[in-house]
């Protein structure tokens, strides 16, 4: 967060708003108490000086009017003595002169002044009070001593008749040096007010401002997740009311992120554990998250695949766009099988969206489908297969018997072979049937294995025996049979099977004779038995098909040899159901191996010594 600076912080602003108040209150006092102060002491000095006046005026007037003598002085010596006897009582007025109505100067209290008495005056305030009747005044400032002076003149009246004017001049200055004074005073007073007051603002501003500040680093630790901390109530104020609002806020929302963040706990490992694999993406398309099922799935990594759009990460980004994807309803079948491998998943959409319909984002549920589809393929062939099976016998028969019917059955010589060929069909239907039995038991589990201890190589020699008993075959039988006995816990019956099924494949598929070998090898949990042939081969990549069922690597010459394609898939289960393997090597024209094994316990040398 960015630091507040020093001028914008609400503390220097208080301050100086306070300041600026008290500073503006203490201006319009002093300007208000100064202007008062002027003119009360100025009239308090008028007024003094003007009673004086009138008793000066007095005596003058009464001396001017004199009706005199001879041997009395001369009026102007009388009014001489007048002023000069007034001027050393009072010693704040400088001087003062009587004027006769033709502006003449009569007398003047000033010793040093008697050269102008009986000259004009010139002055403008004399002038005009004897004209306009009305006392004058004004206060400038003296020539000589260069200080302020209040000049009157006042006109003397007698009868309504101007007979002169009393012109005085006093030394107002003192009146301006104590305002001065008091003026330099009340600013002293308000420059220490002044600096308590800021002082004090301080304080207060401080006590504002600190939960303020307070609230604010609470803030910034809340922003970084810290909800530990907890402002301090200081009062019971608005601020006060404030720190706790604010301390009930941090522990909702505590309260709230820790539910969310469980909430998101939850979910995240239901995501994670879930076998299905899951992708949210945000309005705009774009992979917002995905869990670790379907990362495997798809076979990406999480940065690839982020904030990518999900039409593209699902390989549709020329079918469907965005907006389509949004519109599926049902679910949609992902092919991302190679020649090698099959591989189909099944996609799920829903959207999310808002309470206003507005569509936030899409979520995307994938299924490994792939086992799914390929055993509805199995089956489907598998049905199929079955039909084919049964049709060819059937209209073999069918044929055959019509043939029979039309009257064939009378011809000696046709008719018992008629007869034979749908003998021989109808047991193979039979034997078919059989087997589809067998499997299909073997499928459901529907069986149990009567399991007998036997020795291995006497088992496997008397099949052998059986089959070179009843021989037609071109070639040696060679046994690799070990000398040791090996007991093994087998279905005789159902092993049996098995060997048949082995020995008569390599049998009917070695047409031009050839040795058949038979082998059995041993190991610390397992026997292996091998039986080779150096038949007609399988081509190398239907190798391993040979024990699906009804696979067939040449299918006319097999049925026409009697076989059904299912005697290698039941003796994969049997090998299997004993909890053993079954595979086969071969190489066309050459030969085959088919091997498999059993479980089997080495037992300690001298056991039974
Ligand atoms: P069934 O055994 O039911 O009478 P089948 O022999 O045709 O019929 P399987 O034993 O399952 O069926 O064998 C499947 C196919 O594998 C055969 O059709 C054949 O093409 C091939 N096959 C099996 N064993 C050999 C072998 N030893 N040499 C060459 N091909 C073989
Ligand atoms: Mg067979």
């Amino acid at each position: 967060m960015q630091k507040v600076g020093f001028f914008r912080s609400i503390h220097v602003k208080f301050v100086l708003i306070y300041v600026m108040l008290i500073l503006l209150a203490m201006q319009i006092i002093g300007i208000y108490f100064a202007s008062k102060l002027e003119q009360t002491l100025k009239t308090n000095f008028t007024t003094s000086i003007e009673d004086r006046m009138n008793l000066v005026e007095f005596s003058v007037r009464e001396e001017m009017m004199k009706e005199r003598s001879t041997d009395d002085p001369t009026p102007e010596q009388s009014l001489r003595t007048v002023l000069l006897g007034f001027a050393s009582t009072s010693e704040d007025i400088n001087e003062i002169r009587v004027i006769n109505s033709r502006s003449r100067i009569l007398a003047s209290s000033v010793l040093d002044n008697q050269t102008m008495v009986g000259q004009r005056s010139m002055d403008d305030l004399v002038k005009k009070s004897i004209t306009s009747e009305l006392a004058q005044e004004n206060i400038r400032l003296d020539q000589k001593t260069r200080k302020r002076i209040w000049v009157l003149a006042k006109p003397i009246m007698v009868g309504g008749e101007v007979i002169g004017t009393l012109y005085l001049e006093s030394n107002i200055e003192k009146v301006f040096t104590q305002i001065d004074e008091i003026n330099e005073i009340l600013a002293v007073g308000t420059a220490v007010s002044l600096s308590i007051t800021i002082i004090i603002g301080i304080f207060i501003a401080q006590t504002m401002t600190r939960p303020i500040s307070d609230m604010r680093r609470q803030a910034q630790a809340m922003a970084k997740g810290n909800f530990s901390r907890k402002v301090h109530v200081y009062g019971n104020d608005e601020l006060g009311q404030l720190a706790i609002a604010f301390n009930h806020l941090t522990n909702q929302l505590q309260e709230s992120q820790s539910t969310t963040e469980s909430e998101r706990r939850k979910l995240a490992s239901v995501l994670e554990n879930m076998t299905d694999g899951v992708i949210a993406t945000d309005r705009k398309g774009r992979v917002s998250l995905i869990n670790d099922a379907a990362l495997v799935m798809l076979k990406m990594t999480r940065d690839i695949v982020l904030n990518r759009p999900i039409s593209s990460i699902l390989g549709l980004e020329q079918e469907y766009a965005f907006e389509d994807l949004i519109q599926i309803k049902d679910s949609i079948a992902l092919d991302f099988s190679t020649e090698q491998q099959s591989y189909i998943l099944r996609a799920n959409f829903s959207i999310t969206q808002r309470e206003t319909g507005f569509v936030n984002g899409l979520i995307v549920v994938l299924h490994d489908n792939t086992e799914q589809e390929k055993i509805d393929m199995e089956r489907r062939e598998f049905v199929s297969n079955v039909s084919h099976e049964l049709r060819t016998p059937l209209t073999t028969m069918r044929s055959y018997l019509e043939a029979l019917a039309d009257g064939a059955w009378k011809n000696e010589e046709i008719a018992p072979s008629f007869l034979h060929v749908t003998q021989t069909e109808t047991e193979r239907m039979i034997r078919l049937v059989n087997d589809l039995l067998k499997l299909s038991r073997m499928d459901s589990r529907n069986y149990d294995l009567n399991s007998e201890w036997v020795e291995f190589n006497d088992f496997f020699n008397s099949i052998i025996d059986r089959f070179e008993f009843s021989k037609t075959h071109e070639g040696d039988f060679k046994r690799l049979l070990p000398s040791a006995d090996l007991f093994v816990e087998i279905d005789t019956d159902k092993m049996t099977q098995v060997i048949d099924n082995i020995i008569s494949n390599a049998l009917k598929y070695s047409p031009d004779g050839g040795d058949i070998r038979f082998g059995v090898t041993m190991s610390d949990h397992f026997i292996k038995v091998m039986v080779s042939d150096d038949g007609m081969g399988i081509p190398q990549a239907n190798v391993k098909r040979i024990f699906d069922r009804f696979y067939r690597a040449d299918r006319a010459r097999s049925r026409a040899m009697g076989g059904t394609g299912l005697g290698l898939a039941i003796a994969r289960e049997m090998v299997i159901a004993h909890g053993g393997d079954i595979w086969a090597e071969s190489e066309e024209g050459k030969g085959t191996t088919i091997f498999f094994t059993l479980p089997f316990e080495l037992q300690e040398d001298g056991e039974w010594d």
